[in-house]
């Protein structure tokens, strides 16, 4: 499978589609966790992307998409497949009052200047370190914002017909931490924003600043993690949840439940995807033992 992927790559791109074999997961995930994948890929831009999907689709090769790789864990035995990153296809563009992104777009990055450049809407966004693909796909948010509020449509390589099609926002079933991406096994290549001027910029910048010194001042960002490790429980803050559980602070191996943010778990050096697992559980029997109620994982499992 290697040699015909890397032979089939090598003539229809060169220089356009990167290809690192045997790479280490916890070489390029926010949690620094994971074994090697078999290949990974680093398309440059929309067209080699969507080819790549093709050929890795009618060959039956087993693969999965990752932008950032800020909301996942890898096992430790990595991934027996091909891992297309889509980080090096960041082109963004401002036009009108529509932003357009490439699925690899950094989300800071656009949010920041479309808050600069006096657009509202966007400060909710600003230090969430993942990419337009995965933001889309996770419906990420923060303080009161999400990326439903915002989104026009996304466009998406579609495994079954291998078109490119589009999904009006309406249509992405957006619901807390889910988009209806999360039930197949569709790949969004782009996205398109809404931008709408703000009344008051000065106070749009003010808003952004606040947030990125509560995410430093209350986050554990010295330590490598995937954010917050659970969703949200109906009704309750699974930090405080977990803090009452006296499990602050509590540790596996190199994952400790942190101790400036219970809700996150961090790697505090040579964590492996077993001991955050672990951990995971542990949280999970505590809290249900406590409240009666099964948490959630936000952070995806890949293996
Ligand atoms: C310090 C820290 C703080 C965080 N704070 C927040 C926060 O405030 N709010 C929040 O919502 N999240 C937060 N996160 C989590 C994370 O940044 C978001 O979920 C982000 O949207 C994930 O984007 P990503 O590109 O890193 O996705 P990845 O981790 O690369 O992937 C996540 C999932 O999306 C899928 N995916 C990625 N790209 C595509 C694509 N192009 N097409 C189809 N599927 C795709 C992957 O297969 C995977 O299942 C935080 C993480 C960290 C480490």
């Amino acid at each position: 499978m290697k040699d015909r992927l890397i032979d089939f790559i090598s003539t229809n791109f060169n220089t356009r589609v990167d290809i690192i074999e045997n790479a280490d997961m916890k070489d390029y995930t926010s949690f620094r966790i994971g074994g090697p994948c078999d290949v990974a890929l680093f398309p440059h831009d929309r067209e080699s992307f969507c080819t790549v999907l093709g050929y890795l689709n009618d060959n039956s090769v087993k693969h999965i998409v990752i932008g950032n790789g800020s909301n996942v864990l890898f096992a430790d035995e990595g991934y027996r497949g091909v891992v297309v990153f889509t980080t090096k296809m960041k082109s963004f563009s401002f036009n009108g009052d529509i932003l357009e992104c490439d699925a690899g777009t950094q989300l800071t990055a656009v949010s920041v200047r479309a808050v600069k450049d006096g657009y509202d809407g966007y400060a909710f966004a600003c230090g969430i370190p993942g990419s337009i693909g995965g933001a889309v796909y996770m419906n990420a948010g923060a303080y009161e914002g999400q990326i439903a509020d915002v989104l026009l449509y996304s466009d998406y390589y579609d495994p079954e017909s291998g078109e490119i099609k589009r999904l009006y926002a309406k249509d992405h079933k957006f619901d807390y931490r889910y988009s209806s991406y999360m039930d197949n096994d569709r790949i969004i290549i782009g996205a398109a924003f809404k931008l709408t001027k703000a009344e008051d910029p000065e106070a749009v910048v003010s808003l952004m600043e606040d947030h990125i010194r509560a995410r430093k001042e209350k986050q554990p960002l010295e330590f490598p993690s995937a954010g917050s490790t659970f969703k949200r429980y109906p009704g309750f803050f699974t930090a405080k949840l977990i803090d009452e559980a006296g499990l602050k602070g509590y540790s596996v191996g190199g994952a400790q439940v942190s101790e400036k943010h219970a809700g996150f778990i961090i790697n505090r050096g040579g964590a492996t995807a077993e001991d955050v697992l672990t951990l995971i559980q542990t949280i999970k029997d505590k809290i249900y033992e406590n409240e009666g109620i099964h948490i959630e994982c936000e952070v995806r499992y890949i293996v």
